[in-house]
């Protein structure tokens, strides 16, 4: 049996909750487009997604760590991989649309520079006196609305609106501490927060292979502890180190996958984690940010990522002839010349920003 576009969303009106968001309710697509033979909207959108340019990028972008300090290490390539199937494993538990949560998760971050947020906050500071900014949640719509040039007819990749709302919508505290959250759809909502789960993980993983952080520090914490007597629970004591801090994290993605499932009132409009989680989620959150992301060979590494960043922003900006072909058309079309430095420069891998970081100095 062969489902068609149509039969794929009659079996959401089935499968999924009253809540969940469906394809047949979707507002649609700037542009107008025939209904595709074999797939939903949202699993179109999340396939277009997977096809970019941005988002083959991502593999050679950092998270924390400067990629090729460590095979193993995160990238956002892997990041997003792993929150997306966080977020799918959540929608599918609560009946929410699966599809939509993963397109947004697989997009969340394309947006972001090299180098992590360092590299974030050099490019915002570089941009201020131009009367510009750079947010990197505002760069992945950018990137899906305008920059992805793939289609004869217009710019971007034409998702559905509950696509780019939900890219829009994703604000999570670390980029905007002091912001309150817009009510956004559900599956935004959990796109979110499998995010957060993801990286609050993966960043705790990461240090401790990278010997920046003990399992004896992690014991500190209540999550740790928590996930580490579960552990002991199952197997018995795993003298073996590398298997025993795989299953303890292992535990904790559970840990919180599982209260939040729990926690959640899809019927309310509410995805969120129990008042016991989230402290627990803060208190390993504050942990990784003082013993991590500000540490001192994690804060060398993102100083150089900046001063990269800074040189080639200064160079381009004094000989916008360095710039490729295509980005000196975009200026001799009327884009704004510090517009087309931001979006080429964030485009950039780490690896390519070296390169090109060399290049220009030379
Ligand atoms: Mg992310």
């Amino acid at each position: 049996m062969i489902f068609d576009g149509d039969q794929l969303m009659a079996l959401e009106d089935k499968f999924l909750a009253s809540y969940a968001l469906k394809s047949k309710d979707s507002k649609g697509r700037m542009h107008l487009e025939k209904a595709d033979l074999t797939r939903t909207p949202f699993q179109k959108d999340r396939d277009r997604i997977i096809h970019s340019r941005a988002f083959r990028r991502l593999k050679m972008k950092t998270q924390v760590f400067v990629a090729h300090h460590g095979d193993h290490f995160r990238t956002r390539l892997t990041h997003t991989l792993e929150a997306a199937q966080i977020s799918r494993d959540i929608s599918r538990s609560l009946g929410l649309n699966e599809d939509l949560a993963e397109a947004i998760t697989l997009a969340h971050d394309l947006g972001h520079t090299p180098f992590g947020h360092a590299g974030e906050e050099a490019l915002d500071e570089l941009l201020q006196p131009f009367g510009l900014s750079f947010e990197h949640n505002e760069q992945s719509r950018r990137i899906v609305e305008e920059l992805e040039h793939v289609y004869p007819d217009f710019r971007g990749l034409n998702l559905t609106h509950e696509v780019r709302q939900g890219l829009m919508k994703h604000q999570t505290p670390w980029d905007q501490p002091d912001k309150e959250f817009q009510k956004a759809s559900l599956e935004a909502q959990v796109a979110n927060l499998a995010d957060e789960i993801a990286y609050n993980n993966h960043d705790t993983d990461d240090a401790l292979r990278a010997g920046l952080i003990t399992e004896d520090d992690l014991g500190e914490l209540m999550i740790w502890q928590t996930a580490a007597k579960q552990v002991v629970e199952t197997y018995g004591k795993i003298e073996n180190s590398y298997i025993r801090l795989s299953r303890t994290v292992s535990k904790m993605i559970g840990l919180m996958i599982h209260d939040l499932i729990k926690t959640s009132n899809p019927e309310g409009g509410e995805i969120k984690f129990s008042k016991a989680q989230t402290k627990m989620n803060r208190e390993l959150k504050s942990f990784l940010t003082d013993r991590f992301y500000f540490h001192e060979n994690v804060l060398e590494l993102s100083k150089r990522g900046q001063n990269i960043i800074r040189s080639l922003f200064e160079n381009y900006h004094n000989h916008p002839d360095n710039l490729p072909k295509e980005e000196q058309a975009s200026i001799k079309n009327g884009t704004q010349l510090e517009i087309v430095i931001k979006d080429y420069i964030a485009g950039m891998t780490d690896e390519f920003a070296e390169q090109e970081w060399e290049r220009v100095l030379q």
